[in-house]
C-alpha cells in the first residue's frame, strides 16, 4: 500500500482504518495524513510530534516511497532541472522555473512517450510506461522536501509524456495538487498540456474545477501538422479545435517555432483564424537548439514578426523565453543526453 497513490480522501480513509486497528485515538489520523502532502516528510521516523513506537509502526506498515534524485542542474537563469530515478530504474524529469514570485514546476506524466513528435527528445525515447500517482505528484513532493522555499505556485503537465494518455493517474494527481489537504494549488494555476487526445480532453472538461488546458498545436493546418506530430492521424486538428471550443474556458495554444516548417506569414494567418474565435492565447516557443536533429529554430527576428502578425489579427501572442538553455531544460533532453553519453562510453569500452 502506497498512501501517495491515493487522493486525500482515500488516504485519510486508509490511515483512519489503520489508526483504529491499532487502537489509537482518532486525532492521529489527521496528524498522519497532514504529513503526506501539506507538510511532507521523507520518512515517518522524522515526524517528531508522533510517539517513536507509532513512527516505527508507520514506517513498517505504510512506508513513504521516495523518488531518488539522479541529478539536479541549476541554470544561470535560476531554472532547476531534476532527473529522478524510479524504483524500477526508469528516469523522468521535472523542471522548476522561477519568475518573480512565481515558481512554475513542469512535471512528467509518463516515462518516455509513444507519440513521436519530431521536435521532441522524449518522443525519440519511445514509450516506457505510465507513471503512478505517487510518481507524478511525488515530483512536487520531493521538490518541497528538498527546499520548502522552492514550493511551486504553478504546475504544468508539460514534462515527459502525454498526460491525457495516463488519465486515471493524472485525474487523481489533479485532486492532490488542488485539494486543501493536498498541495492547495488553485486550479487556475494548474495546466494540463495535451497534443489533443480528445477522450482525455472530455474527461478534463467534466471536472468541476477550473483547471487550465493547453494544446500543443505547432502547426495550424493538418497537412503540415502530420509531418511534425503523427498523432494528427488519430485526432485531427479540426476535431481538437472543436473540443477546445466545448471546453468552455480559455485555452492556450503552444507553438514551437521551426524554420521553414511552421513559421511563414501564411501559417500566422491560419493560426490566427483558429485562435481568434476561441480567444485562445498563443505561446510561441523557440525550438530548443540542438534538441531535434534536422530541424532549425526560427530566428528571433522571424519569431517577433510572426508574433506581431498574430497580434495585428487580434490574437494574444507571447514569445516565451527558452529557459534553462545552458542545462538542456526541454523535456526529455537531459535523459536523452545521458543515454547517449552512456552509449558512447559503452561502445568505447567494448572490444569489438
Ligand atoms: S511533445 Fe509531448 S506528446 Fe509529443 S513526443 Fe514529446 S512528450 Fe510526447
Amino acid at each position: 500500500m502506497n498512501l501517495l497513490d491515493l487522493d486525500p480522501a482515500g488516504a485519510e480513509k486508509t490511515i483512519g482504518a489503520w489508526v483504529s486497528a491499532h487502537g489509537l485515538p482518532r486525532y492521529r489520523t489527521e496528524q498522519i495524513a497532514r504529513r503526506l502532502w501539506q507538510q511532507p516528510v521523507g520518512a515517518w521516523r522524522d515526524v517528531s510530534d508522533l510517539p517513536a513506537t507509532l513512527r516505527e509502526a508507520l514506517d513498517r506498515d505504510l512506508p513513504i516511497v521516495r523518488l531518488e534524485v539522479q541529478s539536479m542542474e541549476l541554470s544561470s537563469d535560476g531554472t532547476k532541472k531534476f532527473l529522478w530515478r524510479l524504483a524500477d530504474g526508469e528516469m523522468i524529469e521535472s523542471v522548476l522555473i522561477p519568475s518573480g514570485t512565481r515558481r512554475t514546476l513542469c512535471i512528467s506524466s509518463q516515462a518516455g512517450c509513444a507519440l513521436g513528435c519530431v521536435f521532441c527528445a522524449t518522443g525519440r525515447m519511445g514509450f516506457r510506461r505510465n507513471l503512478t500517482v505517487a510518481e507524478i505528484a511525488g515530483q512536487v513532493r520531493e521538490i518541497v522536501l528538498r527546499d520548502p522555499t522552492d514550493r511551486p505556485t504553478n504546475i504544468v503537465f508539460m514534462g515527459m509524456g502525454e498526460p491525457l494518455l495516463n488519465w486515471p493517474a493524472v485525474d487523481t494527481t489533479l485532486t492532490i495538487l488542488n485539494h486543501e489537504q493536498g498541495f492547495g494549488i488553485g486550479a487556475r494555476h494548474i495546466t494540463v498540456s495535451t497534443v489533443g487526445i480528445i477522450p482525455g480532453m472530455e474527461r478534463l472538461r467534466a471536472r468541476p474545477e477550473q483547471f487550465r488546458l493547453a494544446i500543443s498545436l505547432h502547426s495550424p493546418n493538418p497537412a503540415s501538422r502530420i509531418g511534425l506530430m503523427p498523432v494528427e492521424k488519430k485526432y485531427a486538428l479540426g476535431d481538437v479545435i472543436a473540443e477546445a471550443r466545448r471546453f468552455g474556458r480559455r485555452v492556450t495554444f503552444e507553438y514551437v517555432m521551426i524554420a521553414g516548417r511552421n513559421d511563414s506569414d501564411g501559417d500566422a494567418d491560419q493560426l490566427a483564424r483558429l485562435a481568434r474565435p476561441l480567444a485562445a492565447h498563443v505561446n510561441l516557443l523557440p525550438l530548443h537548439p540542438g534538441g531535434a536533429p534536422g530541424l532549425t529554430p526560427t530566428s528571433g527576428n522571424r519569431i517577433r514578426i510572426f508574433a506581431e502578425r498574430l497580434r495585428e489579427a487580434g490574437v494574444e501572442a507571447v514569445v516565451r523565453r527558452s529557459r534553462g538553455l545552458d542545462i538542456n531544460a526541454a523535456c526529455g533532453q537531459l535523459y536523452v543526453e545521458m543515454a547517449e553519453k552512456r552509449r558512447r562510453t559503452e561502445s568505447a569500452a567494448s572490444p569489438g
